[in-house]
């Protein structure tokens, strides 16, 4: 029998956890999957807390519908009729300009405007700052390789104004990042694609619009809309995978302290590393799927590889905190018609964005109450997440005072601190990547997944861990035919070098 653990009980490692148990049952190979997590309960970032009526996200409160594997995980854990899509009659968003709320034209996605006519009206973006971005259409496409920031390429596509007004706060804002040090490859692919296969985004925009709207026709089944959740709220989607695995195979409340590599010799049954945990228990393993935060699996790695431990270190994460305040709906005079407004860093306010929470979505809050959540710190004001949770809690009520106008109290505030739970794929991060794969190779059955490699959305995280687990399952089978060839022998087998990120 062959044994694989998985540290780190968030999305990531509760993917990479379902999606090999289910392979190994599929394919009746002889593996034990074990998942152990540091915390009381499994989910991570994803924690939905259920009081007086009220569903509140601490963490993430939805994924995008466009990245399939979230949507897939829920269909194939039963979940397909608890997918809850936006109040679509509600979708404006808004950007606070000069200290006033700008509704988003309608028909910008992400960045890149699709509508004439609503961009044209818009009181965000001023007129040279409209031809500028107009000028995307006759620009052309980048000619050398070199890789770009956002802020770069934002300002050579679109001009300055857009950056500024609305590719910092909504798109930087996703990974609570600076556009300065953000590499544009690494966290939005899908911009580069667009200049390359279309050359202008706009055009390119359209034409992913245009084909969008054809698939939504020719598809039957449910309706979806941009962002998703579920009825109960995102916590339903973790519970559901760790319904799914076997108790015996999840450890919580198991913090892991180091990992081993234990020499051939040492074990002769390929059992290659020794996982330690702050219990003083260990458990040996042919294969480690690493889901915890990268400056934990750093931390972790640090006495088998130092090296491998530093690149690791080398991908920053940064501190944030949601602050959700609940509302009786009759004293709030703001006509809360849209799902949120976000905050670009020149308006020097101390929150990211504001998300209606109970707009957005429906089944948030008792009927005749209002939801609302605000965002702090990310690499911008980190340091203010220094501050005590009530005060923390009394400046975001403030800056809604100032933004939105409500001076109501609220009947309930609940804050979720995120230590440094936000990666950021900065310049560089391809080649950080490249690098952990290359020191890899040394540590047959070693894989890393997780937020901070290749996508921190929920559905990038499932997608990684289910690679990761297939990659991990190869890996095994291969050890285990290896093994049975050498049968008989007591000599240790030794693993080809699959070891990789995933
Ligand atoms: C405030 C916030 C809002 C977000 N909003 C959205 C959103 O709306 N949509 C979206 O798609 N994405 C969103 N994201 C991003 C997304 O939620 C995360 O990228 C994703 O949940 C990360 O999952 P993970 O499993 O990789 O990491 P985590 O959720 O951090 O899980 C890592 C796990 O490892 C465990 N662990 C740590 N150390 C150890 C140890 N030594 N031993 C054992 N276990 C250990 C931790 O306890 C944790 O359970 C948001 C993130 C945050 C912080």
């Amino acid at each position: 029998m062959k044994r694989a653990v998985i540290i780190g009980g968030g999305i990531s490692g509760l993917s990479a956890a379902y999606y090999l148990t289910r392979e190994v049952a599929r394919s009746e190979v002889d593996i034990e999957v074990t998942l152990i997590e540091k915390g009381k309960r499994f989910g991570g970032c994803i924690v939905t807390e259920k009081v007086d009526g009220f569903i509140i996200e601490g963490g993430p409160d939805c994924f995008l519908s466009e990245k399939p594997w979230a949507i897939q995980l829920c269909e194939d854990l039963g979940l397909g009729d608890r997918l809850l899509c936006t109040n679509e009659e509600n979708r404006k968003v808004f950007i606070l300009s000069r200290g006033r709320l700008h509704e988003l034209p309608e028909g910008f996605m992400l960045m890149i405007p699709t509508s004439f006519t609503s961009f044209l009206k818009s009181s965000l973006i001023s007129l040279p700052g409209k031809l500028r971005m107009a000028m995307d259409l006759f620009l052309p496409r980048k000619r050398s390789g070199e890789e770009e920031s956002l802020a770069q390429f934002v300002r050579r596509r679109l001009g300055n104004e857009a950056l500024e007004k609305i590719a910092e706060p909504l798109v930087a804002g996703i990974h609570a990042g600076t556009p300065e040090t953000m590499s544009i490859s690494s966290t939005f692919p899908r911009f580069i694609q667009l200049e390359e296969e279309y050359r202008s985004l706009i055009l390119g925009m359209l034409a992913r619009k245009r084909m969008a709207r054809e698939f939504a026709q020719r598809r039957s089944g449910t309706k979806r809309t941009m962002f998703m959740t579920l009825l109960d709220g995102m916590m339903e989607l973790t519970d559901a995978l760790e319904a799914r695995l076997d108790k015996r195979s999840l450890l919580s409340n198991k913090r892991v302290t180091r990992i081993n590599r234990l020499r051939d010799t040492d074990f002769p049954h390929n059992l290659t590393y020794e996982i330690h945990m702050e219990s003083g228990e260990a458990l040996m393993a042919d294969c480690v799927i690493m889901a915890t935060p990268v400056y934990v699996s750093a931390e972790l790695l640090q006495d088998m590889d130092g090296t491998l431990s530093e690149v690791l270190l080398s991908i920053p994460s940064v501190s944030t905190a949601t602050v959700s305040l609940a509302y009786r709906g009759a004293e709030i005079h703001h006509p809360l018609d849209g799902f949120g407004f976000v905050v670009p860093r020149a308006e020097k306010r101390k929150i990211m964005a504001s998300t209606w929470t109970s707009v957005k979505f429906s089944h948030r809050s008792p009927p005749d109450s209002i939801l609302l959540r605000g965002f702090v710190g990310g690499a911008q004001n980190e340091d203010l997440l220094e501050m005590d949770d009530e005060v923390i809690i009394d400046m975001v009520r403030k800056e809604l005072i100032d933004i939105m106008g409500i001076t109501a109290d609220p009947i309930l505030t609940r804050i979720y601190r995120w230590d440094k739970s936000m990666p950021q794929y900065r310049l560089g991060h391809a080649e950080r990547l490249s690098n952990l794969e290359e020191r890899l190779l040394r540590y047959p059955g070693i894989y890393l997944t997780g937020c901070a490699y290749r996508g921190i959305g929920i559905s990038d995280c499932i997608h990684d861990g289910k690679l990761t687990a297939e990659s991990a399952l190869k890996f095994l089978r291969s050890l285990e035919k290896e093994y049975k060839k050498g049968e008989g022998t007591s000599s240790p087998i030794k693993a080809k070098p699959y070891g990789k990120l995933r």
